[in-house]
């Protein structure tokens, strides 16, 4: 059996593969960037266990497929779950009765978890004010309408990337260096190859060799075309060639990666806004989605990220990944109470299912849900 047929993999071959993940061949650019290289790698090896394993599963044991994927989300949160969600309840059952001192600790604990300050008294006015909350004067009943407030500010419809409509399809990914844009990207990619759909990704980030090569890599596993330059190029050089490439070349989604130095704030802001203004030279109404990457580990930041970038660049979804890296989940909570933009997908790790779209149903109720051995 081949193991080095790399550059044509189709699922067929992917269910006899054995467990070895895909190698790099030796010519590969990767060595000079093993870091980043172990980490894609760490990415893969991963995918390929979890896709090997889908493809071994009969219809029927789809409920205990799905059970697997909630359970990864509950496992993944565990920070927030235990700095956050288990302290609110903590600090109700020690109360044992609801009256303002109980709800001004509820509303700090929340601030701490960076659901930010207005939004925290909000929801918490909110509790003072409905007959409910006192319930049968234990706090009981407090728990189930704090879950309804969160779910009241997150909205309960999920927004999923569609990628429906004209083609190419041209996907603009932005955010700050190491938030996840790259991963973002590859993850995508591999969902949209799996879909049988024909790929372009760009690698408008120009400033560092690595990220280039980076995108390479992705772009080799998941069979997707790449349009690159010469490190140091003109990033709306490359948008350019890249949408002129792809309008005629088949594509149907064009995935553009984009740098996100932020030491130089202004002067990424104007190189955004020129990107912005190349694809509409070569597809006016593009780009179609505008994904804004953040990291939940870096807390308030990411709110201040968010708006920066939205002043300059019209944002249309959310990317919030690390979630398995902070205590302080609440920042998403924030982010959707502050802007009205759709949270499209999370990142809680990095295995096959932990880039995923985003339900805020099952979010909050793996936040919230008790563990079996009455330990929460
Ligand atoms: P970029 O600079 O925005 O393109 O960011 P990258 O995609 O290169 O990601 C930066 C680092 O974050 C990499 O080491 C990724 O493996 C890691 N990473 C991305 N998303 C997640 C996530 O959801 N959870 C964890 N734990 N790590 C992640
Ligand atoms: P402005 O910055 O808004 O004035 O936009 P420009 O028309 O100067 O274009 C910005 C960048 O897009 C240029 O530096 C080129 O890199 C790229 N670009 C624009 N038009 C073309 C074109 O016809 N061919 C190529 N190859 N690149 C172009
Ligand atoms: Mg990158």
């Amino acid at each position: 059996m081949a193991l080095w047929n790399f550059f044509r993999k189709s699922k067929d071959e992917d269910e006899n593969q054995e467990q070895k993940p895909e190698a790099i061949p030796a010519d590969s650019p990767a060595e000079a960037t093993s870091e980043i290289n172990d980490n894609i790698e760490n990415f893969m090896a991963l995918d390929e266990k979890q896709n090997n394993a889908a493809s071994n599963q009969v219809p029927d044991q789809e409920p205990e497929q799905k059970k697997g994927f909630f359970q990864r989300l509950k496992e993944q949160l565990t920070k927030t779950k235990d700095g956050f969600i288990n302290k609110l309840k903590q600090t109700i059952r020690l109360h044992g009765k609801v009256d303002e001192e109980l709800l001004d600790e509820l509303e700090e604990i929340m601030i701490q978890s960076d659901i930010g300050p207005e939004t925290a008294m909000r929801m918490i006015d909110h509790l003072r004010n409905n007959p409910e909350a006192r319930g049968d004067g234990n706090g009981n009943g407090l728990i189930e309408l704090l879950k309804e407030e969160m779910l009241k500010v997150l909205g309960r419809e999920d927004h999923p990337l569609s990628f429906d409509g004209p083609r190419p399809y041209v996907v603009l990914v932005v955010g700050v260096n190491g938030t996840g844009k790259t991963t973002t990207i590859g993850k995508l990619a591999q969902r949209l190859h799996q879909d049988g759909k024909k790929v372009t990704l760009v690698a408008a980030d120009t400033f560092r060799a690595a990220a280039v090569e980076q995108l390479e890599i992705w772009a080799k596993h998941t069979g997707s075309t790449i349009i690159k330059q010469e490190t140091g190029a003109d990033p709306g050089a490359v948008c350019f060639d890249g949408l002129k490439s792809s309008s005629s070349d088949g594509t149907e989604i064009v995935l553009i990666d984009t740098a996100g130095r932020l030491h130089t704030k202004t002067n990424l802001m104007e190189e955004l806004k020129k990107i912005e203004r190349v694809i509409k030279k070569v597809i006016p109404e593009a780009p179609h989605e505008t994904l804004l990457v953040l990291d939940a580990t870096t807390g308030q930041n990411a709110i201040s990220q968010a708006k920066i970038f939205s002043e300059a660049v019209p944002v249309t979804g959310l990317v919030m990944t690390k979630l398995d890296g902070t205590a302080k989940g609440g920042i998403l909570i924030a982010l959707a109470d502050k802007y009205k933009i759709p949270i499209r997908m999370i990142g809680i790790g990095e295995s096959a299912e932990d880039y995923r779209d985003f339900s805020p149903v099952d979010f909050v109720d793996a936040l919230f849900e008790e563990e079996a051995n009455g330990a929460s």
